[in-house]
């Protein structure tokens, strides 16, 4: 399932333009896997823009954290729903 914030942030992140709008000005602070529900796919390595996930061992892993421009396209399309996002400034956002 996703979290309550993942649910929150994603129709404001459509509203705003998504990745092309706050993907601009945000920064990551964490890429969050849960790594028992991946099942392997890759989806999120190919759909990612900046190679910042790559697969390691038939799981998603994160190689390049500071290349990540929040855009997001990894949560969407993790059909596990495996995968969160959490920009730097989070905290402010609650
Ligand atoms: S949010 Fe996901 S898809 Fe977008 S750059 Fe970061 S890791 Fe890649
Ligand atoms: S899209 Fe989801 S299930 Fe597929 S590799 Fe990425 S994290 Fe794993």
């Amino acid at each position: 399932m996703l979290s309550r914030r993942t649910m929150w942030r994603r129709p404001f992140q459509r509203v705003m333009g998504g990745d092309s709008a706050l993907s601009k000005v945000k920064k990551v602070k964490a890429i969050r896997i849960r790594e028992e529900w991946c099942k392997g796919c890759g989806l999120c390595v190919e759909v990612c823009p900046k190679h910042v996930l790559v697969m390691n061992r038939f799981k998603a892993t994160v190689a390049d954290l500071d290349a990540c421009i929040v855009c997001c396209r990894c949560e969407d399309i993790c059909p596990d729903f495996c995968l969160e996002v959490i920009p730097e400034d989070f905290d402010q956002q609650e």
